[in-house]
C-alpha cells in the first residue's frame, strides 16, 4: 500500500513540474521612484487630455500647445527597469515599449509594468535595462490615427502584455498611471538589484514586427513571436516616411 502511495505522489510531482512553465528571470535595477513619462520629472509642459476610464485602462498626454506640436517629443522610462516588448503592435497600438519595473513597497519588493503607445520611434530594444528618465521613443501618431500623444498605462498584471482584450480594465490589473507616479515619487531601493520574471505574457503568432521608426525609415529585422524574446537583433533601416492623414484619435475610445 505505502508503496502504491509513492508512486502517485511521484507521478503528481512530475505533471506539476511539466504543467508549470518555468519562469525566466533576468536581473534588473529596483526602481528608486517614479517620474512622468512626458516633461521629465513633472510632466511640465504636459497635460492629461484622458484619463482612466473603464474602456480607457490609462492616460493620454499631449503638450499643452496642442496638435500635433508634441509629434517626435521624448517619451521617457518612468523609471529603472528592463525593457520586455519593443515591436510594431500595429492596428490601434502601433510602436509599443513596455519596461517592467520592481520597487520596494510597503517592505515588499513588488512588479509594475510601464506601457507606452503609438510612438513614432522607438529607441530601446528588448532585453535593455533603462533608467529612470531614458529614452525609450518618441509621442507619435499610430501612422496618423490619432493626434500625436501618448498613450500611457501602468499594469499591476504583469500577464497583460499586448492582449489587453483578455483582461478587465479594473484595478485588480491596473494602476491609476498619475495616482501611482504621484505616491511613488521617491521610494528606496537605490542602487539594488533584483531578479524579475519576463516570460509572463504570450504573443499571438504573426502578429508583431520589429519597431517602426516613422521618422526614420523601417526597422527591419526578423523577430519569432514565439515568446517575449528578449534577444538583440540588429537594427537596419529601409525606406519609409512619416505621414499623419486624419485625426481620428475624438472618434477612437478604445484608445
Ligand atoms: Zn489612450
Amino acid at each position: 500500500m505505502r508503496k502504491s502511495w509513492f508512486w502517485v505522489l511521484l507521478l503528481g510531482f512530475v505533471a506539476t513540474l511539466v504543467a508549470t512553465p518555468t519562469p525566466r528571470m533576468e536581473r534588473t535595477r529596483v526602481a528608486d521612484g517614479f517620474d512622468y513619462p512626458v516633461g521629465k520629472p513633472n510632466a511640465e509642459g504636459y497635460y492629461m487630455a484622458r484619463g482612466f476610464l473603464p474602456y480607457h485602462p490609462g492616460e493620454d498626454w499631449n503638450s499643452v500647445e496642442g496638435g500635433n506640436k508634441d509629434l517626435g517629443a521624448p517619451v521617457y522610462s518612468v523609471a529603472n527597469g528592463l525593457v520586455v516588448f519593443a515591436r510594431d503592435a500595429k492596428r490601434g497600438w502601433g510602436n509599443v515599449v513596455i519596461v517592467r519595473h520592481t520597487y520596494i513597497s510597503q517592505g515588499r519588493l513588488q512588479s509594475v509594468d510601464s506601457f507606452y503607445a503609438h510612438m513614432q520611434r522607438v529607441t530601446v530594444r528588448e532585453g535593455q535595462q533603462v533608467l529612470k528618465g531614458s529614452l525609450v521613443g518618441t509621442i507619435g501618431t499610430n501612422r496618423g490615427m490619432y493626434t500625436a500623444h501618448l498613450h500611457f498605462e501602468m499594469r499591476k498584471n504583469l500577464a497583460i502584455g499586448i492582449n489587453r482584450s483578455a483582461f478587465r480594465n479594473d484595478m485588480t490589473n491596473y494602476f491609476r498611471p498619475s495616482v501611482f507616479i504621484d505616491a511613488n515619487r521617491n521610494l528606496p531601493g537605490a542602487g539594488r538589484q533584483s531578479m524579475v520574471a519576463v516570460n509572463t505574457f504570450t504573443l499571438p503568432n504573426s502578429m508583431f514586427d520589429p519597431p517602426v521608426d516613422e521618422s526614420r525609415g523601417v526597422v527591419s529585422s526578423k523577430m519569432t513571436n514565439s515568446k517575449p524574446s528578449l534577444r538583440k537583433t540588429p537594427q537596419t533601416t529601409r525606406g519609409g516616411a512619416s505621414t499623419f492623414r486624419v485625426n481620428r484619435f475624438e472618434d477612437l475610445g478604445a484608445f
